[in-house]
Parts: C-alpha cells; sequence; structure tokens
C-alpha cells in the first residue's frame, strides 16, 4: 500500500462546529493562522497545552480593562463584580465534572499543584511510617515526585503499578498490590506518552473493594472526555486550565468534602483564615482553607469561558472528532518505513521513534535521535514535542530515552496529519 492510498482513509471526520455554531472552530484560535519560517503553523503539541479560542483571550482581557479588582475582600463596586465572577468560574468546573458542591472544587495553579497539596495534606493525616502509596509506571512525573517528597518526613513506600507490553496498566498486577498498608491509589486517566485511556472506573472500584481511596490525574482526560466525579466515585481529581484551552496558571483540585474536611490547610495566608492570633489561628470553610493568597480570579473567568467553549461543542463530539483524527494519523504513521509507536493504538496522543534507514545489516536499526526528528519538522511548520515528556520511568520501561510526540486537538486535520507524514518522510531522506 503507497503512502497515499485512499484505501486507508477512515470515512470523513464528524464535523465540529465552533461555539457559535458556525463553520469550523479553527477560525476560533487566532494562533492557528500564523506561519512559523514562512509556513503555516501545524500545531501538534496539544498535550502539552492547548491554544486558546478568542471567547477566552477576550474574557480575561475584558476582565482587565474593566472588572479588576481583588476577589473576596473589597465591599466596593469592582470588588464584588470581580468575586461574582470569580465564583461564577468556581461554579462552571462543577457543572464541568459534576462534582456534588462547590465547596469541592478548589482552585490551584494547575495538576502539579492540586497533586501536591493532597501530596502533602493526606500523607500528612492520613499516613503513617510504614504505609503505601500506589502509583503506576505510566504516571507523569508530577504523580510521582510529590509523593516522593513526603518520604523525607515520613517513611512511605511507593509501591509501582506496572504496564503491559501493549502500554496498558497491568490490572491483575495492580490487583495484587493492596495491601493492609495502603492508603492512597494516585492514578492518571490518560498516559500523557501512551495514550492509553485506563478504565479509570473500574480501577476507583478495585481500589473502594480495598478500602483505598483514589486520585485520578485527569491532566490528559479533561481536554478528550466527559468527566463525571460522582459516576467515577473518584475521592481526589486534578486537572489545569492549560490544556483544556484556558488560561496557564490555573488548575482544579476536585475532592470529595469528607475528604477535604479531614485534611490540613495546604499553605497559610490571606483567605484561608477563620479568625488569627498569634496563640492560635482557626481556618476557614472549605474551599477556602486550601486557597491562601489573591486567587488567579481572571485566570478563573478565562477557564470558565474555556469550559463554556468547550461544553457549546460537547465534549462528546470533540471525542468522536479526535478519536477518527487519531485514528487516521495513527494509520498514517504507520505506513512510514521504520516508524515505531508505543501504546496500545489509535488515540489523540501518539508517541514514536523512526529508525534510520541506513542501519548496519544485521544489526538492530538506530532511531533518529528524537530531537533531531522534532528539531527537522519544526523547521517544516509542525510543533511536535520531543524528550521523555516528563515521565523518565516509563521511558525506561520503553527501553528509550525519549520519543517524538504528536497530540491532536479539536482544531486539527486531517491535512495536517498529512504534512506531519510529508515532514518526516522527508527527514527520513535526510538520513
Ligand atoms: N499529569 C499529566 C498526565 C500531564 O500530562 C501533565 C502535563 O503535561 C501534568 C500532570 C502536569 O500538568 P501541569 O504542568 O499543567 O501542572
Amino acid at each position: 500500500m503507497t503512502s497515499h492510498d485512499p484505501q486507508i482513509l477512515p470515512p470523513s471526520l464528524p464535523s465540529l462546529t465552533g461555539a457559535d455554531g458556525e463553520g469550523t472552530v479553527r477560525a476560533d484560535f487566532p494562533i492557528l493562522a500564523r506561519q512559523v519560517y514562512n509556513r503555516p503553523l501545524v500545531y501538534l503539541d496539544n498535550a502539552a497545552t492547548t491554544q486558546k479560542p478568542r471567547c477566552v483571550i477576550d474574557a480575561m482581557t475584558d476582565e482587565y480593562l474593566n472588572v479588576n479588582a481583588n476577589v473576596h475582600r473589597g465591599v466596593h463596586y469592582l470588588s464584588q463584580q470581580a468575586t461574582d465572577l470569580h465564583e461564577q468560574a468556581r461554579e462552571t468546573v462543577r457543572r464541568f465534572i459534576n462534582a456534588r458542591s462547590t465547596a469541592e472544587i478548589v482552585f490551584t495553579r494547575g495538576t502539579t499543584e492540586s497533586i501536591n497539596l493532597v501530596a502533602a495534606t493526606f500523607c500528612q493525616a492520613c499516613v503513617g511510617d510504614g504505609d503505601e502509596i500506589i502509583v503506576t509506571e505510566m504516571e507523569h512525573h508530577s504523580n510521582i515526585v510529590p509523593w516522593q517528597l513526603q518520604q523525607a518526613r515520613k517513611d512511605i513506600r511507593l509501591r509501582v503499578c506496572p504496564i503491559t507490553a501493549d502500554g496498558r496498566l497491568d490490572l491483575d498486577a495492580l490487583g495484587h498490590l493492596f495491601t493492609s498498608r495502603t492508603r492512597l491509589l494516585a492514578c492518571t486517566a490518560v498516559s500523557n506518552v501512551l495514550g492509553t485511556v485506563n478504565p479509570i472506573r473500574d480501577i476507583i472500584a478495585m481500589a473502594h473493594a480495598h478500602g483505598v481511596p483514589v486520585l485520578v490525574d485527569a491532566a490528559q482526560a479533561a481536554p478528550h472526555m466527559v468527566l463525571d466525579v460522582q459516576a467515577l466515585d473518584c475521592d481526589f481529581l486534578a486537572f489545569s486550565g492549560h490544556k483544556v484551552y484556558g488560561p496557564t496558571g490555573i488548575g482544579v483540585l476536585y475532592g470529595k468534602e469528607t475528604w477535604l474536611d479531614r485534611l490540613p490547610p495546604y499553605m497559610g495566608g490571606g483567605e484561608m483564615i477563620g479568625k488569627v492570633t498569634f496563640e492560635r489561628t482557626t481556618f476557614n470553610v472549605l474551599p477556602y482553607k486550601f486557597e491562601a493568597g489573591t486567587p488567579d480570579y481572571v485566570a478563573t473567568t478565562g477557564l470558565a469561558r474555556a469550559i463554556d467553549y468547550v461544553s457549546a461543542i460537547g465534549l462528546d463530539a470533540i471525542a468522536a472528532y479526535e478519536h477518527a483524527l487519531g485514528a487516521y494519523a495513527y494509520e498514517r504513521l504507520m505506513q512510514i518505513p521504520g516508524m515505531h509507536i508505543y501504546g496500545p493504538g489509535p488515540s489523540p496522543v501518539i508517541s514514536f521513534n523512526v529508525a534510520q534507514p541506513r542501519s548496519a545489516a544485521g544489526r538492530q536499526p538506530a532511531l533518529i535521535h528524537h530531537l533531531d526528528l522534532g528539531t527537522l519538522v519544526d523547521h517544516l511548520g509542525i510543533a511536535v514535542r520531543t524528550g521523555h515528556h516528563c515521565a523518565e520511568p516509563l521511558m525506561r520501561r520503553l527501553g528509550v530515552e525519549g520519543t517524538v510526540r504528536a497530540s491532536f486537538a479539536l482544531y486539527n486535520t486531517r491535512a495536517e496529519v498529512d504534512a506531519l507524514a510529508a515532514a518526516i518522510d522527508r527527514v527520513i531522506t535526510m538520513f
């Protein structure tokens, strides 16, 4: 089959219209019109961060231009208006993940801070010397290192659920990791390297059957699928605004109210207090107990607008579109000689390496270095990620130092997949 054989094309992609219901969504994202190296930008680094629709940029600009004032503290008009926007954003997030109450929605700077918050406070309150936390081999560093940092304070054992050869969680092995000392399972819903969608609901049920609460890293899930924390029955869930078409510097920690009530504050300062004396301080109600200092109230407005944007299109429609595009990309890339894709199969996140065409006979073919491949396709206008993707233990498991990662969002097209494949073909001719 040649690389342009029409037989490999899946049925045409489901159509996606912008939040205004008009045309394609691409027009909603101003940055997609720009050029790099005198070529149209092909942005395929969406697992790192997504581009922002104009409505998000406009909402934040409008707040700075017309509303800006610190929230929660002022009796004056602007402060009340800013507070209303900030608290409406919390309600928008609550609806987005179907939490029971806004008391369960803590604003943080991102997934990383959300996980650090849980690691520090949970280990302080609920973990003792000799206790165990389970993580998995496919975690991002931000769901490994926060737990390791707690090992400096207590004798905590990290137990690691392995992955199978095809890049899925080994659920049998997971079942054997639970002991009477297990205090929490911290697990990603979607791998940022392999694109694996973990059966997170079943995993949560398995942990709960052992009496173990679960923290879900939803950084890579939130942009691509409906999240319902009540249906999942997760105990904690973390995601970042900037990966869901929202601004940087804002993220969410969901926690069941019963858990958040049990945990001590994370940081001290304004807003998180009830009453302060030099002898003793009492703490604010949820969620403010965990929100010390001035929050990024403009970013919360931007995040709410981004959630409105994806909700208007529909997460199910986005998932269907991206799945079809991921399947097309998978087929297209697999036609490239020497291509090796890691992970269980088509998804909107594709990590790969490509073998050099002229490897010595009888020898394991050498790979084109991922950094060279990424840099060369960048000069053809295509932004991909290279390296370990903040998942060094997973790279070790895969036996590679790094990969190239193409990750897709709702605005990417089949033509962009073709451009990526053509660029890789061209790079191969240089080796
Ligand atoms: N978890 C996963 C699975 C991720 O992919 C990322 C970012 O790439 C993070 C956590 C960290 O997110 P942030 O840097 O926004 O805190």
